[in-house]
């Protein structure tokens, strides 16, 4: 018993110095460093788990105990009220959502359902086991409902959305007046269109016109305009300073990633990497200036893709006052 232990203890020790790497062969000091790769080594946090870009699916599988921290209830139509205390999204997205259902409403008449937003592990779980259940495989079942760990749901940033005159989660969503419109103008409040039938074999999930997911309205816009799924999209960003994902707009990310696609050498990709602390908005406006089209100025598209905060109900305070000539301020 006591050698056993003894040799246990050992083994411990062997692997203990094995893993912290007392054994690797010594790197000479003065051998010559190797040169800088445009290529980061280090993935940016927009694409891990907590940034908008994360790419969740079969091979890319969340943890069990992963929840997001600023989930909130996004103050939408749902289609039973009692949905609305139970639907939640992150704050960004949430706010995303309520700009697009208000927008729906007021540019077209249209009413729009959340049906199902933040799923946790657990829940989903459930929920592929009642399709395994009902299919009678899970090879079957996970063209339709995701495994758990593998459901962007979990993230907190995707949405099912319904409509009234469709109340259920089917293909035909996609042919509704709503959901059309949906497809055609989520980019425009940041969310994509995740699933299409064309892309089936790089997602591995069949058409889900009622499946939209945020990525903020830089990245939705680029990948509408590319029509191209999140997984192909983010192979290219991962190319990228992470200053370029977190604050270019939909014109530079488009034209840099339809110039890598086509293996063209984008005109200001060197600058985009060599670029000092500091100069990245200098940076960012020279690079975009090659990408802009219909007229659009690069403050435009910044506009567009970071809009700054809508004014609040707060009382509105008249600061243009009259100057007076005496110089006192009248005899309030
Ligand atoms: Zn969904």
């Amino acid at each position: 018993m006591k050698t056993g232990m003894h040799k246990l203890i050992s083994l411990v020790l062997i692997f203990l110095l094995l893993a912290s790497g007392a054994f690797s062969a010594e790197i000479p000091e003065n051998s010559a460093a190797p040169q800088a790769s445009p290529e980061p080594v280090v993935k940016p946090d927009i694409l891990n788990l907590g940034g908008y870009l994360v790419l969740v699916n079969r091979d890319n599988r969340i943890s069990r105990t992963y929840e997001p921290e600023d989930l909130v209830l996004p103050k939408v139509e749902t289609r039973k009220k009692s949905l609305q205390e139970r639907i939640y999204l992150r704050q960004d997205a949430a706010s995303a959502l309520e700009q697009m259902f208000a927008a729906a409403l007021n540019e077209k008449g249209y009413i729009l359902y959340a049906t199902s937003g933040y799923r946790s592990f657990g829940i989903q779980q459930i929920l592929f086991n009642a399709k395994v259940e009902e299919v009678g495989s899970k090879s079957k079942a996970q063209y339709r409902v995701a495994p758990a760990g593998t459901s962007e749901h979990q993230l907190g940033l995707a949405m099912d959305i319904q409509a009234p005159s469709h109340l259920n989660l089917s293909q035909a969503f996609g042919d509704t007046e709503e959901g059309k419109w949906a497809g055609e103008n989520a980019h425009r409040f940041g969310y994509i269109l995740r699933y299409k039938t064309e892309w089936r074999d790089i997602t591995g999930i069949s058409d889900e016109p009622w499946h939209f997911r945020y990525v903020g309205i830089a990245h939705a816009t680029a990948m509408f305009e590319l029509d191209m799924p999140l997984e192909t999209y983010v192979s290219y960003l991962e190319k990228l300073p992470e200053y370029v994902l977190t604050r270019g707009s939909h014109p530079l990310l488009t034209g840099l990633v339809s110039d890598l696609m086509n293996e063209r050498q984008p005109q200001h990709l060197d600058l985009l990497f060599n670029t000092q602390p500091g100069e990245e908005e200098a940076a960012l406006k020279l690079a975009t200036e090659p990408y802009l089209q219909d007229g659009l100025t690069y403050e435009q598209a910044m506009w567009y893709a970071y809009p700054t905060p809508k004014p609040t109900a707060a009382p509105w305070v008249d600061t243009d006052e009259e100057v007076e000539v005496s110089g006192s301020k009248s005899g309030l």
